[in-house]
This record gives structure tokens, C-alpha cells and sequence, in this order.
């Protein structure tokens, strides 16, 4: 997928940006310039594809794949 800003020819990785303009968005976010809703309305950002599941997935995947000697003592 190609990053959805306009003249960008970089491939999105996050929220529709790629890592360049993720980056810029995430700088302006910081210094408190905008927030991901108002980029999200103005159509410069998509929501997170898997809401807040990233590190959950990852998690529950990577459990699944370790032994249940060591799920049992995490859980
Ligand atoms: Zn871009």
C-alpha cells in the first residue's frame, strides 16, 4: 500500500503513512501542533488497523508458540 499522502511515494507501514511521514506526524503530534483524530478527520492519517491489538497479538501469537511450562508460570 502506498503512503496516502499526496506526492509521497513512500509505502504506508502505519496508520496509512509510511515511516517518513509517520515520523513528521508523530513530531507534530508531540510538539502538540495537532492530534491523530484531527489528522484522522483531515484524512492525513487512518486509524490503527488493529486497535491496540499490535502487542496483544504479538503476545497471545508468541504464547502459542512457547511451551505451556511457560505460559503456565506467566499466567
Ligand atoms: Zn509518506
Amino acid at each position: 500500500m502506498k503512503c496516502l499522502i499526496d506526492g509521497c511515494d513512500g509505502v504506508a507501514k502505519v496508520r496509512g503513512l509510511c515511516s517518513i511521514c509517520y515520523g513528521a506526524a508523530n513530531a507534530s503530534i508531540r510538539i502538540g501542533r495537532t492530534t491523530w483524530k484531527e489528522l484522522e478527520d483531515m484524512g492525513l492519517s487512518y486509524k490503527p488497523q488493529h486497535k491496540g491489538s499490535g502487542l496483544g497479538a504479538f503476545a497471545k501469537a508468541f504464547k502459542e508458540k512457547t511451551s505451556p511450562i511457560t505460559v503456565a508460570k506467566i499466567t
